[in-house]
């Protein structure tokens, strides 16, 4: 079975369309700081808009507890979205209430409504089902069809994502269809040689991307926090460095498999250690077989990739065809420690072929270094939703649009 695609709704002219977007955008004081998902959502709501289908937008936003709460309403998202179509937007006070009934009583052809958060619904996110299915219903009731199009939601079995898929003909938005295409060119025949880069805070976050994507790849690079399990892995000593000692063996399985493979597992030949974990602290660039032996010594706290190793990562990326990144190479947060991270992305902006960012922080941190975003060839909006992806699990938001 194949993904359900908005072609299979038909005409949708003066029809009732509900829309699960993934509008979860970062607030403070009200005021978004990145609308990237707001824009990310627009080609599916123009789409609609433009075959003349009368539109309601849902979303989550942060973790309210169940219960309406201002400082999660989606009326700033509203507003925004309002500018970016550049027409009206309505916006609901509530999620299924008479807000939201009389918001949707009064749309036209092509004009939208926002209902607010659905998570001030417990329904949204309730584990049990029959809850989950009677707060679909509800929103089903606006609706004539539906179309799933958040895909940092996909991987979550919540009213909004799948009861309101399956109660109502539904299909996949752009976003998604876009997601899945670049998402499988990284599991299915990938363009080669295929580097995989991995970084970020902990691997056993990244287990199980490591476990399916090694088999797939070329060569796999390892930088950020994790580099330390894998050096300690070697019998090098890592100082004050994050290490996970619970996943030594682990990790010695990968090294394991990957010389079994023949995949090239590339890890720092340098590492920059600092005195202590601060935006201000002392560092110096070390062999990474030596961090204990610098002045800092076994308090030293390895906190970025070294320049030798930045340029090696970036070598090896620039002469890949498919280029898959996932976590920061050091704590980018502190500008002193966020070269590796630099120099990576740098590298995958020259990739000929495809080169796709994904994971929260490591998003975060392109933009934040001021790289655009279409710089490199796709960055993932669903962090947590690509990770499984790629982990080959089966995502319930797309089971549920035909997706198998
Ligand atoms: P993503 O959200 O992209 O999947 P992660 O959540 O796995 O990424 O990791 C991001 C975090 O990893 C960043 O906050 C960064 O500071 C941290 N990090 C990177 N390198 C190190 C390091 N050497 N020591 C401690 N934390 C690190
Ligand atoms: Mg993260």
């Amino acid at each position: 079975m194949s993904l359900r695609t908005l072609s299979s709704l038909g005409d949708l002219a003066g029809k009732r369309v509900i829309v699960r977007c993934d509008l979860n955008v970062p607030l403070k004081d009200g005021v978004i700081t990145d609308d990237g998902r707001v824009r990310a959502s627009l080609p599916t709501l123009n789409t609609l808009i433009n075959a003349g289908a009368r539109v309601v937008v849902c979303s989550h936003l942060g973790r309210p507890e169940g219960a309406p709460d201002e400082r999660y309403s989606l009326a700033p998202v509203a507003q925004r979205l309002s500018e970016l179509l550049g027409k009206p937007v309505a916006f609901a006070r509530d999620t299924v209430g008479e807000s939201a009934a009389s918001a949707v009583e009064g749309l036209q052809d092509g004009d939208v409504a926002v209902i607010e958060n659905l998570r001030f619904n417990p329904g949204e996110t309730s584990k049990i089902d029959a809850e989950r299915e009677e707060f679909a219903g509800r929103l089903a009731a606006f609706a004539d069809a539906m179309v799933s199009d958040g895909f940092g939601v996909v991987h979550r079995k919540q009213a909004s994502v799948y009861e309101l898929a399956e109660a109502l003909p539904s299909a996949a938005g752009l976003l998604i269809q876009k997601e899945l295409e670049v998402l499988d060119r990284l599991t299915e025949n990938p363009e080669r040689p295929y580097a995989v880069v991995l970084g970020g805070s902990k691997v056993s976050d990244k287990l199980g991307v490591i476990d399916h994507l090694l088999p797939r790849v070329n060569s796999l690079l390892i930088g950020g926090g994790m580099l330390f399990t894998f050096l300690k892995a070697q019998g090098y000593p890592v100082g004050a460095s994050l290490l996970e000692e619970d996943q030594l063996d682990t990790v010695r399985g990968y090294i394991a498999k990957a010389a079994e493979l023949g995949v090239e597992l590339v890890l720092p030949t340098d590492v920059l250690v600092a005195d202590r974990f601060a935006a201000d602290a002392a560092f110096e660039a070390v062999s990474a077989d030596a961090i204990e032996s610098t002045p800092a010594g076994a308090a030293g706290i390895g906190l970025d990739i070294g320049p030798d190793t930045a340029a090696r990562f970036a070598e090896i990326i620039r002469a890949s065809k498919t280029v898959f990144w996932n976590g920061p190479m050091g704590v980018f947060e502190f500008p002193n420690f966020a070269n590796g991270t630099r120099v990576v992305a740098e590298a995958l902006t020259e990739v000929d072929g495809l080169s796709v960012v994904g994971g929260g922080d490591s998003a975060a941190a392109v933009r934040q270094l001021g790289f655009a975003d279409d710089a490199f060839g796709h960055i993932s909006t669903g962090g947590g939703a690509s990770l499984e992806f790629l982990e080959g699990k089966k995502l319930p938001g797309l089971e549920v649009l035909g997706w198998a």
